[in-house]
This record gives structure tokens, C-alpha cells and sequence, in this order.
């Protein structure tokens, strides 16, 4: 466009394809379909950036780009069942998957992502309407929930209820993850930003400063970080998949107080700290987001909301600052407050006892 003021579209960037292969062979190994997939993200973000939606799309190296698009039937093929099996890659060969999947029909596109050192694949499907209903029979119970960080779920169905203990995952992997932290600071890390900040016009930003490669060992400590984290991420999702299966499978209803999981993560302020210092303050709520999020309270609700919707159940969000459902006692429905550190409920009208957050629920 610099050159001759003549703006390319993306059909004439694919028809070049056949001759920029042929002077790039490298790409030649390359199903045809997927190089058109990434032609059409790098349309996709020029687009963007003449809409004035995004920024001038930047050249990514293969250390950014993390896979590629099979965007119809063709180039691919998986012989599986939905339990384990292999995957077909044109021009690559056959590869073996591992993992179950919770339904299983026709494959309709698949994606190749790399993520932390392992290759996934992410393949959609076309699934029949009588199968999903017939996948997913459950009974018509009503359960209500309270998702908490002492407990990670609380439940009642009006005459059982239980809770969950929190697994610690984050926390117990944290002194690891410290340790790490710490030896990787002794090496020499990357700087990859520094040169990246070629904008449209290349004359503005003359200062342009020379990469800076990470040595070795810091890889070699980047490697186990990101293994660890990894590990964590696995435990926490998990967890997840198993407490939700359990609650929605004789409760086709769930109920629960309105979480705004974003807000209560938010990290503390400025301003926030009135009665307590600064960095008391500070250090008190960075402790209780790590507690909302290790144990993933915004996970349980997302997986519970499509669980439930893939059954025609029904997930219900109890506005917590109307119902005050922490402050009201279930038999009688007397309001009274209630610290966050009482952890059980006593009414002082009708006398009831129960757990806090049982009570709750
Ligand atoms: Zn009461």
C-alpha cells in the first residue's frame, strides 16, 4: 500500500498462495486450508485496525503463534469414538489423542493449539438434537448452593444438605511456585517488547533497542513455571467438572446468590483503606482473591449455567443485596447481620442452628 496506494484484499493474498510456496517451501508441508486460515486472521486484523477497532496488526513469531485452523471437513480426519483414538493430519500423519469426551457425533472443524509445551486438539462437533436430550436425563430435584472460600460449596435440598471442603491447589503449589519465582529472577530473562513497537509510520519511533535473549536456565525455569501452573489450572478444572456433574445429576434446578466474583478479585485500592493500613489492607484481600479464585467460584457458576442448559434445567441467580441471603434466617426469614467471621448461623428470634453457610444456601 506504501508503495502504490493499492490496498490488497484477501482473495488476491490467497491466489499468491500457489507461488509463495513455491518460493517458501517450508510451507508446502502445510494443508492448503490451514494457510488460508491464517490469511484470513492476518485479513481479519488489518480490518480491524482500518475500522479503527484494533491496533496496527504486528509480525508474530512462531514463538506467539500457537497453531492453526482446519476450518471445514477436509485435510483432517478422527478415528475415534469420543474415548481416546487418533487424529489424521494431512501431510502430517497420524497422531494419538488422549482424553474422553462428555458427548460424541460428527466432527465439523478442529483447531491445533500449543499451549504451555503441549499440543491440543480442539475439535467442534455437530451433535443431534435427540442425542444431547437423551444424553442428559436427570431428575427434577431442587438444589441451592452457596459457593464459599472456607468451603468451596455449601448445599441443602430442604431436608439434606453438605458442604465441600476448598481444595487448595493454588496454595499448595505456591511455595513452589515462589521458589521459582525467585531463581528465575537470578537469570537472564527476555526482552522481545523492545523493538516491537514498529507503529505504521517506522520514521516516528527511531529509537529502536536491541533484543534481548533469555539464557537457558531461564527457559529451563520458565518451563517448570508454566508445567506447574499447568497442573494447577488441570486439578482446578477437575475439580470443577466433578462437583458440578455431581450437583446437577438428581437436580434438573439450582439456585444460588448472584456472584460478582470480578468485583470481589478486584485488586484492593487506594482509597478502600479507611480503618486499616495500607498495607494490611493490601495484603488481606490479595489473600481472600486467592482463595475466591483457587477455588474457581466463577468456574462452578459458568459450568453449572451450561451443564444445566444443556438438560433444559434451570440455573437461578438470587440477587444477594435484595434477599440478603447470608443475613436471613431460613425458617423463620428474621434478618439480623451477621460478621464474616461467625461462622454459624443462630437466630435470636426463632432459635434455629445451622452451619453459616449451609444457612445460607
Ligand atoms: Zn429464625
Amino acid at each position: 500500500y506504501k508503495k502504490f496506494g493499492k490496498t490488497v484484499s484477501y482473495f488476491e493474498q490467497q491466489n499468491c498462495l500457489p507461488d509463495f510456496k513455491e518460493v517458501w517451501i517450508e510451507y508446502k508441508v502445510i494443508n492448503s486450508q490451514a494457510l488460508q486460515a491464517t490469511l484470513k486472521r492476518v485479513d481479519f486484523a488489518f480490518g480491524r485496525f482500518f475500522k479503527g477497532l484494533g491496533k496496527y496488526p504486528i509480525f508474530k513469531s512462531i514463538r506467539h503463534y500457537s497453531g492453526w485452523t482446519y476450518p471445514s471437513f477436509t485435510g483432517w480426519k478422527v478415528h475415534s469414538t469420543g474415548d481416546n483414538g487418533y487424529l489424521e493430519l494431512s501431510k502430517i500423519g497420524q497422531i494419538k489423542m488422549r482424553g474422553k469426551a462428555r458427548l460424541w457425533d460428527h466432527p465439523k472443524a478442529l483447531d491445533i493449539v500449543n499451549r504451555n509445551g503441549q499440543w491440543y486438539a480442539s475439535i467442534v462437533l455437530e451433535i443431534d438434537d435427540t442425542l444431547l436430550k437423551n444424553s442428559r436425563k436427570t431428575d427434577n430435584g431442587v438444589m441451592a448452593i452457596d459457593l464459599g472460600c472456607n468451603d468451596a460449596i455449601a448445599w441443602t435440598n430442604g431436608e439434606e444438605n453438605g458442604l465441600v471442603a476448598a481444595p487448595r491447589f493454588f496454595r499448595k503449589a505456591e511455595q513452589k511456585n515462589q521458589e521459582l519465582g525467585k531463581s528465575k529472577r537470578r537469570k537472564r530473562s527476555p526482552n522481545f517488547n523492545s523493538s516491537a513497537s514498529l507503529t505504521v509510520d517506522p520514521e516516528r519511533s527511531p529509537r529502536v533497542k536491541k533484543k534481548v535473549k533469555a539464557s537457558r536456565r531461564w527457559k529451563k525455569v520458565q518451563k517448570l513455571v508454566s508445567k506447574l501452573s499447568r497442573k494447577v489450572a488441570n486439578q482446578r478444572q477437575n475439580f470443577v467438572h466433578q462437583e458440578t456433574t455431581r450437583i446437577i445429576s438428581g437436580n434438573s434446578t439450582v439456585v444460588t446468590e448472584k456472584l460478582e466474583v470480578k468485583k470481589m478479585s478486584a485488586k484492593a485500592k487506594k482509597g478502600d483503606a479507611l480503618s486499616l493500613s495500607k498495607g494490611k489492607r493490601k495484603k488481606q484481600k490479595a489473600g481472600l482473591n486467592k482463595s475466591i479464585l483457587d477455588v474457581g467460584m466463577g468456574m462452578i457458576r459458568d459450568a453449572l449455567k451450561a451443564k444445566l442448559s444443556d438438560i433444559g434445567g434451570l440455573f437461578v441467580e438470587v440477587p444477594t443485596k435484595k434477599v440478603k441471603p447470608s443475613q436471613t434466617c431460613p425458617k423463620c426469614g428474621n434478618q439480623e447481620k451477621k460478621s464474616l467471621a461467625a461462622r454459624t448461623h443462630v437466630c435470636h428470634n426463632c432459635g434455629y442452628t445451622q452451619q453459616r453457610d449451609i444457612a445460607t444456601a
